[in-house]
């Protein structure tokens, strides 16, 4: 991967980027694409040790409903849209931060405005996504704005 990655083509695209589907099946999720600006190529002590990824999630689509052990750092590109971190709803607009912390339920979802787009940084090594067990999902449940909305 270049040092220099140039935005083109069209917007929220990059040059040389291939758009990627967003994991490799599944119907956990819904009209999510995936491309990646940045992969650790240094070995020295201060090699970044990070994959900075950007999602696009259509109108009426979402991301997987998964927790794992490695946070995740969000900067919204595109929006309006709405995520779920934890127990909590939130409603995302253009240049909003979202920290998901460690082992942390969460879930974005698009409404009907327009995409959700996201630039999302991660560890390069790190633990699979682990989607809610049929008893995760009804304690999740009991809060019924949450029961609203989720998608699995
Ligand atoms: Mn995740």
């Amino acid at each position: 991967m270049s040092d220099l990655v140039r935005h083109g083509g069209a917007p929220f695209r990059w040059a040389g980027v291939p758009v990627l589907a967003y994991k490799e099946e599944g119907t956990h999720f819904r009209d999510v694409t995936r491309q990646v600006l940045f992969e650790p190529s240094g070995t020295g002590a201060g090699a970044l040790d990070v994959q900075l990824r950007y999602f696009e999630v259509a109108p009426g689509g979402h991301t997987t409903l998964e927790r794992h052990a490695h946070e995740h750092l969000v900067v919204v590109l595109r929006g309006p849209a709405r995520c779920l971190v934890g127990e909590r709803l939130h409603d995302l607009e253009v240049n909003d931060v979202v920290h998901v912390p460690a082992d942390t339920w969460h879930q974005f979802r698009t409404g009907d405005e327009g995409p959700l787009g996201f630039l999302c940084l991660v560890r390069a090594e790190r633990d699979r996504p682990r989607r809610p067990t049929p008893e995760e999902l009804r304690a999740l449940r009991e809060e019924p704005a949450l029961a609203a909305f989720i998608r699995v």
